[in-house]
């Protein structure tokens, strides 16, 4: 058995799971896409259960804590926030260990919306937000079969990280 040398840090994976309630009246973001529906995901923040989940998988492969040690839900200041800026506090914390993005997969569980029509969207926005290429990000969608859940919205994250290799 042999093992490339060159390669001083190992890959790195990290999960992250979120849920949020539905509350009508609100605006709906997945992914940072603003959604049309009748109604959006209450609590953190602007309630991005998939860019929660994502910051979560983040932190989690080079082990730096989770989303709430960064931004506790209880301080004012996130109320509404814009989820892209825990995104981005969670990316800096992967560039400081000498990490970046290799892929990421997403799961979300939802009885409504369909994700179908957004997947692209959401897709494309992701990988912005991560500084990658949009073949770099999975997005699957399913209902909540049997769960008792229509009333919420459930993120399921898994990233791998890989080494930065400067040029
Ligand atoms: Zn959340």
């Amino acid at each position: 058995m042999s093992f490339n040398t060159q390669v001083t840090r190992v890959p790195r994976i990290g999960t992250g799971w979120d849920s949020h309630e539905f509350k009508p009246g609100i605006p709906l973001r997945i992914g940072g896409v603003l959604l049309p529906h009748d109604s959006g995901l209450a609590g953190h923040s602007d309630g991005d259960v998939l860019l929660h989940a994502l910051t979560d998988a983040l932190l989690g492969a080079v082990a730096a804590g989770d989303i709430g040690s960064y931004f506790p839900p209880s301080d004012p200041k996130w109320k509404g926030a814009d989820s892209a800026v825990f995104v981005g506090e969670a990316l800096q914390q992967i560039a400081a260990k000498g990490y970046t993005v290799g892929n990421v997969d997403c799961t979300l569980v939802l009885a409504a919306p369909k994700i179908g029509p957004h997947a692209k969207a959401i897709q494309e926005n992701v990988a912005k937000l991560l500084g990658v290429k949009a073949e770099q990000i999975g997005i699957k969608a399913k209902t909540p079969e049997g769960t008792g859940t229509d009333n919420a919205a459930i993120a399921q994250v898994v990233v791998l990280l890989v080494e930065i290799v400067w040029p």
